[in-house]
């Protein structure tokens, strides 16, 4: 959803919430303290002076705010911007950073950085369906990416760089893990994890590491080398291509982008590329999403939250 068809869903402030609340509570609201159904409407004057709306469960007498205990918890900020924010990260292939948020949102930096830490936990998946499940071919590949651009082979320049396995449906779905090394202890669970026993094949580079990790019958060796030579389509063009999409996001959204939070942006990512003939349904994709788990800033930076 672009930012015009947004403002033209959400005109004002009560649509954005009503429309969350049919999200978070489809067949009506229940008391977040006890689960109970009859739960009463009362308006009243929020912290910022403005009307809000607030629960009041029947049961159990808890008030409760349409947001709380959700992704969007203790925000004082409107759920209009909320929804802004998560259309321009479902938008954005590449993803976007906080500083395009902050000028997009007019925020401060601090602010913006935290919403797309709190949307980024919405837009990952926690468990991943094994590629390959209907029989698809398979590509595996690593690489570095993150950090500042430096001299290759340097032990500087792999500081701030982290090794990413990828692996991915010819054509299809994609996913990028951090990992430490390569030592097959590393590698195998997620492999295990993550590729199907119905894949058809699955291709590597030519190195042997994978030899005695996957069944011989379904391995293909390639040599990316001959066939860029032969003009031949790349055994790992999909995987290659999720790689430097991402790594364009790096150079050009991210910039100083935090290795910490690597696995936080790569799940973004695939999350996004996983849905990339699903443009329409990103947005509530994402916003039902927002009804997971609060996500405090002390557990991303330590300190108090900056709303
Ligand atoms: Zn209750």
């Amino acid at each position: 959803m672009n930012l015009f068809s947004l403002a033209k869903q959400f005109p004002t402030e009560d649509a954005a919430i009503e429309y969350w609340i049919a999200t978070r509570w489809p067949d009506g609201v229940r008391c977040v303290g006890c689960d109970h159904d009859t739960v009463y409407r009362i308006k009243t004057v929020g912290k910022t002076g403005k009307p809000s709306l607030i629960f009041e469960c029947g049961k159990c007498q808890l008030h409760f705010s349409p947001t709380a205990g959700t992704l969007f918890h203790d925000s004082h900020l409107p759920l209009q911007k909320w929804f802004a924010a998560i259309a321009l990260m479902c938008e954005g292939k590449k993803g976007i950073s906080a500083n395009q948020m902050k000028r997009h949102l007019g925020v401060t930096y601090k602010t913006a950085w935290f919403m797309c830490h709190r949307i980024r936990k919405a837009m990952s998946d926690e468990s991943i369906e094994p590629l390959g499940s209907e029989g698809q071919v398979i590509e595996i590949d690593e690489s570095f990416v993150g950090g500042k651009v430096s001299r290759a082979g340097l032990p500087e320049a792999n500081r701030r760089k982290v090794k990413v396995l990828g692996i991915a449906e010819r054509g299809g779905r994609v996913h990028l893990k951090k990992i430490k090394n390569l030592k097959l202890e590393t590698i195998t669970p997620i492999l295990e994890a993550s590729i199907s026993e119905n894949a058809s094949q699955i291709h590597t580079d030519g190195s042997t590491r994978y030899v005695n990790l996957l069944p011989k019958e379904k391995h293909v060796r390639g040599n990316h080398e001959r066939e860029i030579k032969a003009g031949d389509s790349l055994s790992n063009q999909t995987i290659e291509g999720a790689f430097s999409l991402f790594k364009r996001g790096v150079v050009g959204s991210y910039h100083k982008l935090g290795v910490e939070h690597m696995d936080a942006y790569l799940g973004e990512f695939c999350w996004r590329f996983n849905r990339r003939r699903e443009q329409l349904e990103m947005f509530d994709a994402a916003l039902s999403n927002m009804t997971r788990e609060p996500l405090p800033y002390a557990k991303l930076k330590g300190g108090d939250d900056p709303f």
